[in-house]
């Protein structure tokens, strides 16, 4: 969040946490009948009530920004883009919140989590098949074992893409049959 604000140019301060006490004191002394005076956005307190999960009607959300064709990494509910502010940030009607750059960091940690469960199955596929052909027989065994050589392609293609973010073989697109 502090970096996404940094980058979007709204910061006035950069400062270490054990100064950031005094800055605050000094401002609020500097600028209190202005912050008296300032009144908060509509949109702002109807976000605050979404994240306080005070509000939570598609109706209301709506008020404050627009439906995206984007899911909640969270609990999967539709994504509300934020309209107002340089930074771009989406909400959930449940209040779940994201900057761009964290949706995108939470959707590639729940997509890498969808590929660990896949390698895991891909395994237990191959344990059965490994058992199968133990106990069969000629042509039968045969078939399986063909299986499980598929199966190991796969595995070791998988692996090496969540290790190390990368095909073995250097492509995305190689098929094995
Ligand atoms: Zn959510």
């Amino acid at each position: 969040m502090p970096e996404s604000a940094l980058r979007a140019g709204v910061v006035d301060y950069v400062i270490p946490l054990d100064r950031m006490g005094g800055v605050l004191l000094d401002l609020i002394a500097r600028s209190g009948p202005v912050l008296q005076k300032s009144v908060i956005p509509d949109d702002l307190i109807m976000e605050a009530s979404i994240a306080e999960r005070v509000v939570g009607t598609t109706q209301e959300i709506n008020q404050v920004g627009r439906q995206v064709p984007l899911s909640c990494p969270d609990c999967g509910g539709a994504l509300w883009e934020m309209q107002q502010g340089a930074v771009l940030r989406y909400r959930c009607h449940t209040g779940h919140a994201f900057t761009a750059d964290s949706l995108l960091d939470s959707s590639h940690h729940a997509l890498e989590e969808t590929l660990w469960v896949a390698l895991r199955m891909m395994e237990e596929r191959k344990n059965l098949y490994t058992s199968m052909a133990s106990r069969g027989e000629g042509s039968w065994s045969v078939q399986q074992e063909e299986r499980i050589e598929e199966i190991k392609v796969h595995i070791n293609r998988l692996r090496e893409f969540l290790i190390n973010g990368k095909d073995p073989n250097g492509t995305t697109t190689a098929h094995v049959h």
